[in-house]
């Protein structure tokens, strides 16, 4: 089976041809400066094709996309009919999607509904659901909700102390993210270990971070918030911060909302705590050469994702796995022993040799650890790409 996986940008456009059973990628690529110009980057095994067409549209986007998969030197199919489904990664399903669903008129109206929620990002979605329908009309296709894992937290977990009518008329909660990340571990983990109940605290840390507190495969509490900002500090963003912070920024320096919040999401986090750079390995390479800064950027981070797995494992009554994903959890050993570092308390101990593991599934705990601690390589694009399977299947 072929599935075309599909995470539309506002002005770019990723995609995945992959084998949901097997996860063999067969093409993959970015289509880029859609409304502006138009690129695109092709990708089969170890060749890259790169090559500008006009993109005034996301319609364009898909139909360069669809050209070059059948295309007869550099594509991988020998008509579209080979696709047999098209999976969309969707930022926010509100509180009307608890799990990935078919796209009709139906799915389509709830996705719209959700944009007060997300507003940057669902209706760049919706204009790849769009082009998809118009470049491949009746191609089943299949949306999947960032936020749809964490629908299963209770509500001690996702509501705010704030008065409820904010809850009850606008939809304001904890959604979380990363979701279809957490799942993907979560299913993984419990694959590993062979234990379907397992306590499970993932930490997903990338640019954007983000952790679940998972039981018995269901997930009962998560970092981010009614948006992404919320959490531990990430790249470029503040994570949890009081709200008098922003009342005092914006009266002081006249600022309006949405400046104070672009400057919580796109110049905080790490970037203003090194001053250096919002990439890790940067960050790692400063403070190896003595930038104070530098150092209190990757001890601060270390720290926050400490809190939160200690709170996790107060909230799951215990921890019996713990793991690491994304780009900083699967690659840096550094960051993963900082944070372990301090978590002995609770039955977490690294194996030094283990751990010095990159993108690579591995058990890293010492044998003698009572929680096991894995790497667990993410694999959003597969998460997708199965869910529209089994719903395509279903049919
Ligand atoms: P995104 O949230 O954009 O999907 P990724 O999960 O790809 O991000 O993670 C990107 C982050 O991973 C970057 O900050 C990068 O520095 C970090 N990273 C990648 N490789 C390493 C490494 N070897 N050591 C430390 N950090 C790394």
């Amino acid at each position: 089976m072929n599935v075309l996986v599909i995470n539309a940008g506002s002005s770019s456009l990723k995609y995945q041809l992959m084998d949901p059973e097997t996860g063999a990628v067969s093409a993959k690529g970015l289509c880029e400066r859609i409304g502006i110009d138009g690129r695109l980057t092709h990708k089969v095994g170890d060749r890259k094709v790169e090559m500008d067409i006009p993109m005034p549209t996301h319609s364009e986007a898909i139909t360069a996309v669809l050209d070059i998969l059948v295309d007869k030197e550099n594509g991988v199919i020998a008509s579209t009919d080979e696709i047999d489904a098209v999976g969309h990664r969707v930022l926010h399903g509100g509180m009307k999607f608890s799990d990935s669903c078919i796209i009709d008129d139906k799915c389509i109206k709830a996705i719209e509904d959700c944009i007060p929620l997300g507003p940057l990002h669902n209706p760049a979605n919706l204009m790849g659901i769009r082009a998809c329908q118009a470049v491949m009309p009746g191609k089943p296709q299949v949306a999947v909700f960032d936020t749809a894992f964490h629908m299963t937290m209770p509500p001690k977990a996702y509501r705010y102390a704030i008065p409820k009518t904010y809850y009850e008329n606008d939809d304001i909660r904890r959604y979380g993210f990363h979701g279809t990340s957490h799942k993907y571990v979560t299913r993984r983990a419990i694959a590993l270990t062979g234990r379907q109940d397992i306590k499970l605290i993932n930490c997903h840390l990338g640019n954007g971070s983000s952790l679940s507190a998972v039981k018995d495969g269901k997930c009962q509490d998560t970092s981010m918030g009614l948006s992404p900002l919320a959490g531990v500090c990430m790249g470029t963003r503040s994570g949890d911060i009081d709200a008098c912070v922003v009342q005092f920024i914006m009266n002081k320096y006249g600022m309006t909302a949405d400046e104070c919040l672009n400057m919580l999401n796109k110049k905080s986090g790490v970037l203003a705590l090194s001053g250096v750079s919002s990439d890790f390995r940067d960050i790692e390479d400063a403070a190896a050469k003595g930038n104070a800064d530098a150092a209190l950027a990757l001890e601060k981070f270390a720290y926050e994702v400490r809190k939160y797995v200690g709170a996790y494992a107060a909230a799951l009554g215990g921890c019996d796995c713990l793991v690491f994903t994304a780009g900083v959890g699967e690659n840096s050993a550094s960051m993963r022993a900082r944070i372990c570092e301090g978590l002995e308390y609770m039955g977490v101990k690294l194996d030094p040799e283990k751990n010095n593991v990159r993108g690579k599934e591995a058990l890293i705990s010492a044998d003698d650890s009572k929680v096991q601690v894995w790497v667990i390589p993410t694999n959003e694009e597969l998460m997708i790409a199965q869910d529209t399977a089994e719903l395509v299947g279903k049919m």
